[in-house]
């Protein structure tokens, strides 16, 4: 509780040095009932405009919109064909098209040459050996 008082005193400290005494008055002093009823229906479109089927899931502790979900199920690595299953796939996949693993493998460092088209060879076979493409000479 007290902890709380804290923040909240410290929160209008920042707010007054910010935007001046004005802010941190009880907001109803500048307020009147038509005001607040424009503000309440306001507050009404904006939930009605949402349709009742777009929700958010729950990911490992992060709220991800399920629409989000939806696509990412169907992503997959253009190189490995790997399943883009995380944050780390998600990122590297929008850039370039590749898992996470794949962009450490053939990327990383090499942007510009996958950029121009560059991409490795016999990567879609299963190969149990991993063996990277030689650098080197050149
Ligand atoms: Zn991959």
């Amino acid at each position: 509780m007290k902890k709380d008082l804290n923040y909240i005193a410290g929160l209008e400290k920042v707010i007054k040095k910010k935007y001046g005494d004005e802010a941190i008055i009880n907001p109803r002093s500048g307020w009147s009932d038509e005001k607040e009823q424009d503000y309440a229906n306001q507050v009404k479109a904006l939930h009605e405009s949402e349709s009742p089927d777009e929700s958010f899931e729950d990911l490992n502790g992060v709220l991800i919109h399920k629409k989000l979900i939806k696509e990412r199920k169907r992503k997959q690595c253009c190189t490995c064909s790997e399943k883009i299953k995380n944050l780390d796939d998600d990122t590297c996949y929008t850039k370039y098209q590749t898992c996470f693993k794949c962009y450490i493998n053939y990327i990383e460092g090499r942007e510009q040459r996958w950029l121009q088209g560059w991409r490795p060879n016999n990567v879609r076979e299963n190969t149990t050996n991993n063996s990277r493409p030689s650098s080197g000479s050149g």
